[in-house]
């Protein structure tokens, strides 16, 4: 019998690349879910013939129903359609691939039904990172990262043991687009020369994140729950090439690396096949005979300053990590808007963690307050 997946978030970057994994593994889509986006929903639902199509909005839910009307797709909306998606009795794994915090509902939602998650969605974990996880332990609910960082580290943890052999996890950055300046050449630079990311091509607020290094701040907080490491044992390394996508460090100071294309497919892969690997994916293999010199340095914290931020609110524990996410959210959003300037995220940030309290041990109620809270500090 074939795998049945729904896509919370099929219409962007990861959720695209999801059913393009989907399609070429003989899997099946069962339902997909995506906020307005009705041209791509359509397509989809007419390529996978999901039992179920959800949309956020209203209104584009109302015309993807007239659209769809000579197939069998139900489509539903609004947030009680996404979650329904989410919770579809007849997919065994869900995608999380919604953008931000948005994401967190329908995320414990797929969990409370015990479906194995491939997470992409790292700003569920970042915010919430104890909670979903004690529920998906509760559920049984298998949670395998998506994020090709978390999927190195994952595949370089599977041979160990003893946790207690783990010295450090090391994640890989990039550098982004803007690797090497400084912050007075960054003044300047607008929303396009941000959304030119050397290696990767993905969703705006995440290309964002990774211009400003926030992305890794962020993957260090999801590392350090999903691995149950403290923010000390986690370092930051650049990489100007991923290829190397992440690495552990072990007591006997051996490394071990996992490598491939830049290519976000194939973590998608391995989190929907695990613990199998399977031929005939849609990902390249990686010409290391030709990939040329690999490089590795210092990330600089001074110029790159949510990176800095990031790892702060790692150690403060609690709703810090809710509260760095919703005020870079807002503020990755501002700029979107051409309303604040690239180095204004980061004061706009710096700003949300200095007025809102952190809470320790929080509860949902104190995730999404502080999650408001960090939004109304930014606007
Ligand atoms: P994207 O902007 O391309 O796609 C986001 C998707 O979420 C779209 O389908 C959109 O319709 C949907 N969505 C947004 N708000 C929604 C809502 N309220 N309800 C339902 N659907 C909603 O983003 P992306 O690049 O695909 O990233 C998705 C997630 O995966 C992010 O959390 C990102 O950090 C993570 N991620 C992405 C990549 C990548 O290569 N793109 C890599 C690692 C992790
Ligand atoms: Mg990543």
């Amino acid at each position: 019998m074939s795998q049945k997946v729904t896509i919370l978030g099929s219409t962007g970057s990861i959720g695209r690349q999801s059913l393009e994994v989907i399609a070429a593994c003989g899997m099946e889509a069962a339902a997909l879910a995506a906020n307005s986006d009705v041209k791509r929903m359509e397509e989809q639902a007419r390529q996978f013939r999901p039992k179920l199509a959800a949309l956020m909005d209203e209104a584009a839910a109302a015309d993807l129903r007239v659209r769809l009307a000579d197939t069998d797709v139900r489509v539903v909306s609004g947030e009680a359609g996404v979650l329904e998606a989410a919770a579809f009795p007849g997919a065994d794994t869900a995608i999380a691939a919604i953008v931000g915090m948005a994401g967190l509902r329908p995320t414990l939602t797929a969990i409370r039904e015990g479906k194995r998650i491939g997470l992409a969605n790292k700003e569920t974990l970042v915010c919430a990172g104890p909670l979903v996880l004690e529920e998906a332990r509760d559920y049984g609910a298998r949670i395998l990262p998506v994020d090709s960082e978390h999927s190195a580290l994952f595949q370089c943890l599977e041979g160990c043991k003893d946790r207690r052999e783990i010295k450090r996890l090391i994640l890989t950055c990039s550098g982004g687009p803007f690797y090497g300046r400084s912050a007075e050449e960054l003044s300047g630079v607008t929303k396009e020369d941000a959304l030119r990311h050397p290696n990767w091509s993905m969703g705006a607020k995440i290309t964002i994140d990774s211009a400003t290094l926030m992305n890794k701040g962020l993957e260090v907080i999801e590392a350090m729950h999903l691995y149950r490491m403290p923010p000390e044992k986690i370092s930051v390394l650049i990489h100007r090439e991923s290829i190397i996508h992440s690495l552990v460090e072990y007591c006997d100071n051996a490394m071990i690396a996992q490598m491939g294309a830049p290519d976000m497919r194939l973590p998608i892969q391995y989190a929907l096949t695990w613990p199998k690997r399977v031929s005939g994916g849609p990902s390249k293999p990686l010409d290391l005979w030709n990939c040329g010199t690999l490089s590795f340095g210092e990330p600089d914290l001074e110029t790159f300053r949510c990176l800095a931020l990031a790892l702060e609110s790692a150690k403060r524990g609690g709703t810090a990590g809710a509260i760095l996410n919703g005020a870079n959210e807002a503020a990755v959003g501002q700029f979107l808007a051409g309303k604040i300037g690239f180095l204004e995220i980061a004061d706009r940030v710096e700003r949300a963690i200095s007025q809102v309290p952190v809470v320790q041990d929080p509860g949902l109620s104190d995730i999404l307050e502080a999650d408001r809270a960090a939004r109304e500090a930014v606007r």
